[in-house]
């Protein structure tokens, strides 16, 4: 199909990959057009990094939620003293994973907020 060149105005190829007249990137710029339109057509579709942070927190939330019934547990079977000696290091692990996959959560929300498409 025959198009104008949106930098010079001459009739080309939209197949072409630059303007045979004055070099204009063609392919690229009917590339930009048709994820342009695409998101217009899908406003509320996110970009690929928001829906992988979005799985990466949802996953981290199931972690975390495993890990407090972990510690929940460890509490019961201590009969409410999860420090002493013997089982210290466990729920040191326990504690140290809750913190990390809180900081997890967090962090990917933030990332979340840059990717967002408004
Ligand atoms: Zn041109």
């Amino acid at each position: 199909m025959l198009i104008n060149c949106p930098e010079c105005g001459k009739e080309i190829s939209d197949e072409s990959k630059q303007c045979v007249h004055c070099g204009f990137p063609i392919a690229r710029y009917l590339n930009q057009q048709r994820e342009k339109e695409y998101i217009e057509q899908n406003p509320n579709e996110q970009p690929k990094a928001y829906k992988v942070f979005n799985i990466i927190q949802f996953v981290s939330c199931i972690i975390l939620l495993l890990f407090i019934l972990a510690f929940i547990v460890v509490y019961a079977f201590t009969s409410g003293n999860p420090f002493k000696d013997d089982i210290l290091p466990l729920t040191v692990f326990i504690i140290s994973e809750i913190v990390g996959i809180a900081i997890d959560i967090i962090v990917c929300g933030i990332l979340k907020a840059c990717f967002r498409r408004k």
